[in-house]
């Protein structure tokens, strides 16, 4: 297995509580890939912001079946829009008519929009439209660019333009889906960070005989006769039967490239994905009472706010108020090269001018964290370009972040394809051996 993010462990987990001799390779000094944390006042934090929705079934049964339940939370959420200088509430339908940034007609189609895209059931309809056209075509055109070129731009940068509107169906779809009976939004975290899965995956794995190697950078995979040899970058080779890698797509046609064809390398390389960088603050103070605020104002350069104790309590991280700021980015930009202490002194003017109250005084750490290979740019026709998760040749596999679709990358989803591809292949090779 290579990579030991959420894909990698749930596939690795689901092969060796069935017998199966699994060895997972990770190129880091831990396990949880996207989704790994670090210590924050004697407790454990994602490096990158994370919840789940009430929908994202896979990861409550998962967490169920692990016996972590008990550190499951679910709490009401309040979600904002900073826009022309000004925050707004936007977490019920009742928000959503005092928001007035946008005519009274416009809110009212805003309203509907959320309402006619939630009402499309067959995406495959969405597939030759951009989201652009699609959210111009049901909310016109102020609504556009006052709510959702903005979120766009943020999450896509230089190619807002070309994501589908399966892509947008899908966010609204899921963020309506996650609400309680007065349209309250309730979403989900686990105390501990969502690591907490991860390493009780890996402690699983181990006890049932399997191996989760850190630091073990997978260089070249190789077939050799029936068998694969995994060459890492210490030189040394893990022989196997299968090969499930569940790295990138661009990652694995570099493992790959000795021996595919070029048009397989070719659709590895097609699917086009966005960076992101998220600075962390740990504060004295609270910024502000909203967990998740939308950055709509153009002049602000990320894409949102988000305030994790206003989920979580402060004292879970010994009474320090955490805040991500989250930027997404081609990673030639030169923002992606610059260290945290830059990435602060970049962010420190436009975090004082939306929260006048706030002093640099507060901060008392920093962090950033850097992903080259965030989001997959789910582009019109997306389906056509998802290499197959059987890969050219017997035994070797993908189960990648980028073949997630019609829904969008996200933990629940990498435990959900992780498990149902080992599933199949479990089923598959006692198949052979019985027969
Ligand atoms: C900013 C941000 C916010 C997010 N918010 C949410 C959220 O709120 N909720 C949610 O559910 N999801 C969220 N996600 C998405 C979620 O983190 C990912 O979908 C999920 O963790 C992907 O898991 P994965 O195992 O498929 O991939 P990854 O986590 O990318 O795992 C791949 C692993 O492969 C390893 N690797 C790479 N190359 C090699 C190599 N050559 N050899 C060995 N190992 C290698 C990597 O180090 C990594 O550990 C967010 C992601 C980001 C970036």
């Amino acid at each position: 297995m290579i990579g030991a993010g959420f894909t990698g462990l749930s596939a690795a987990y689901e092969l060796a509580t069935r017998g199966f001799a699994v060895t997972v390779l990770e190129a880091e000094d831990s396990v949880g890939g996207l989704a790994a944390a670090f210590d924050v006042g004697g407790e454990k934090l994602d490096r990158f912001y994370h919840h789940w929705f009430t929908s994202d079934q896979d990861v409550m049964n998962l967490v169920a079946e692990l016996g972590l339940d008990d550190r499951l939370e679910l709490n009401p959420t309040n979600t904002g829009v900073y826009y022309a200088n000004n925050f707004f509430k936007l977490s019920t339908p009742w928000d959503l008519l005092n928001f007035t940034p946008l005519s009274l007609v416009d809110r009212v189609r805003l309203g509907l929009l959320a309402l006619r895209a939630r009402g499309v059931k067959d995406w495959k309809a969405l597939e030759d439209k951009t989201a652009a056209d699609w959210l111009r075509e049901l909310g016109g055109e102020n609504v556009y660019r006052v709510v959702w070129e903005p979120l766009l731009k943020g999450k896509f940068g230089p190619f807002a333009n070309d994501v589908s509107a399966v892509w947008f169906w899908n966010k609204l779809k899921l963020r309506g889906g996650s609400r309680g009976k007065g349209g309250q939004e309730r979403l989900a975290y686990l105390r501990g960070g969502f690591v907490a899965i991860a390493e009780e995956l890996a402690r699983r794995i181990i006890s049932a005989g399997g191996h989760v190697e850190l630091r073990r950078q997978v260089t070249q995979v190789e077939q050799v006769g029936q068998r694969w040899s995994t060459r890492l970058d210490n030189g040394a080779t893990v022989e196997s039967d299968i090969v499930i890698a569940t790295t990138p797509l661009p990652v694995i046609a570099d493992l790959v490239r000795g021996w595919a064809e070029p048009a397989y390398l070719d659709q590895l390389e097609r699917v086009r994905y966005i960076g992101n960088v998220c600075l962390v603050l740990e504060l004295t103070h609270a910024l502000s009472k909203t967990y998740w605020l939308n950055v709509n104002d153009p002049k602000f350069p990320f894409v949102g706010v988000i305030e994790h104790t206003n989920f979580e309590r402060p004292e879970t991280y010994a009474g320090r108020h955490i805040v991500y700021l989250s930027k997404y980015l081609p990673v030639t930009d030169a923002l992606y090269s610059l260290d945290a202490d830059a990435f602060l002194g970049y962010s420190l003017p436009y975090l004082q001018q939306m929260f006048p109250k706030f002093d640099r005084s507060w901060i008392l750490k920093h962090h950033l964290w850097k992903a080259r290979w965030s989001q997959p740019v789910v582009e019109r026709h997306y389906s056509r370009l998802i290499p197959d998760e059987r890969g050219p040749r017997r035994g070797f596999y993908v189960c990648s972040m980028a073949q997630i679709y019609p829904e969008d990358r996200g933990t629940n989803y990498a435990i959900q394809r992780g498990r149902r591809l080992a599933r199949t292949i479990a089923s598959e090779y006692i198949e052979l051996k019985d027969a």
